[in-house]
């Protein structure tokens, strides 16, 4: 679907997977007015399809427009594009237990522009994807390494919103981790280096006893729904979750890390390098109890397996 600054979305329409035209000039090409979503669809064992809370994608990407100088399509229209186009594409949602179906939504500025200024066009799209498991035989912890010379966002900047140009800015630190034999960065504040933040495509939470620790969200962190969903999910089961600075000393004592997202749900993490130092979270060969247990309840949600009591699932 198209609109102008006006917002008004034309009707949109399915096409099969394949380029898209663009003005050599576009917003997106040259200025990176662009802002992306990504959710999963699962199959339930009776062969019907669950979305996890799509509505808290649509909203994020209202929020996001708003920063990006887009206007985004209604909570309702994202909604309907999202069904619309997983109905459209059944066939490749894998069966319960085996993969889902990752769906992109996209939202850039693709109307021709030659200053720097938002484009007077704007296109909505959606492209999905089957995806495997995760972790394809059980939970196995991560390795991440801080690597302190790269910055993920700054106060001000736009790491709050899921715009396309964060992960420019992650490309190489990633790069460079990977290339050492780590699975990720994990990011610090660029104000004081100290504080955590995130890691390339997922948040991330510090477990000491009954308390679990996030990075509060004060716009350099993007507002993760997994971390939100764990949150409620951690806190209903009796744990303590605080949302503040959590410094990076603070990984030296905790019992446990793991990261959450879309993509790695809930992740163990078994070791943090910093500094030339390596801190080991030994738990159940690297998986911790706490890790382990949300990630089976989180899991059990998205797929169906489990009793729906929030109403996350459509
Ligand atoms: N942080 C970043 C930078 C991300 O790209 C993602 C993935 N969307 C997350 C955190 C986790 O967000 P969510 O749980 O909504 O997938």
């Amino acid at each position: 679907a198209k609109c102008g600054p006006d917002g008004n979305f034309s009707k949109g329409e399915m096409l099969p997977f394949g380029p898209i035209a663009l003005s050599p000039s576009a917003g997106v090409l040259n200025y990176g007015q662009g802002l992306f979503e990504g959710l999963k669809a699962y199959r339930k064992t009776d062969g019907s399809i669950l979305l996890f809370r799509p509505e808290e994608n649509a909203r994020r990407m209202v929020i996001g427009a708003d920063r990006m100088c887009m206007p985004a399509p209604t909570v309702e229209q994202f909604m309907d594009a999202v069904k619309q186009t997983v109905l459209a594409n059944k066939r490749w949602v894998p069966p319960t237990g085996k993969g889902s179906l990752y769906i992109r939504p996209l939202l850039i500025g693709s109307g021709a522009i030659l200053g720097v200024a938002p484009a007077p066009e704007f296109t909505f799209v959606i492209y999905v994807s089957p995806v495997g498991n995760y972790f394809k035989e059980g939970l196995a912890p991560i390795k991440l390494i801080i690597e302190d010379n790269f910055h993920r966002a700054a106060p001000g900047g736009t790491g709050g919103v899921k715009t396309i140009g964060n992960y420019a800015s992650v490309l190489k630190a990633q790069r460079t981790a990977k290339e050492k034999g780590y699975s990720d960065v994990l990011y610090l504040d660029a104000v004081h280096n100290k504080y955590l933040e995130e890691a390339s495509a997922s948040n991330i939470f510090v477990v000491k006893g009954n308390t679990i620790s996030t990075p509060a969200i004060e716009g350099t962190i993007l507002p993760g729904i997994t971390r939100k969903s764990i949150i409620e999910v951690a806190e209903s089961k009796g744990y303590k979750v605080e949302e503040r600075p959590v410094s990076v000393d603070e990984l030296l004592v905790a019992d446990e890390v793991f990261c959450t997202g879309t993509a790695v749900v809930v992740s163990p993490v078994g070791s943090i390098t910093y500094q030339g130092k390596r801190v080991d979270y030994e738990g159940n060969h690297g998986v911790g109890v706490v890790s382990q247990q949300l990630y089976a309840s989180l899991t059990g949600l998205q797929m169906g397996l489990l009793e729906d009591r929030m109403g996350w699932t459509v």
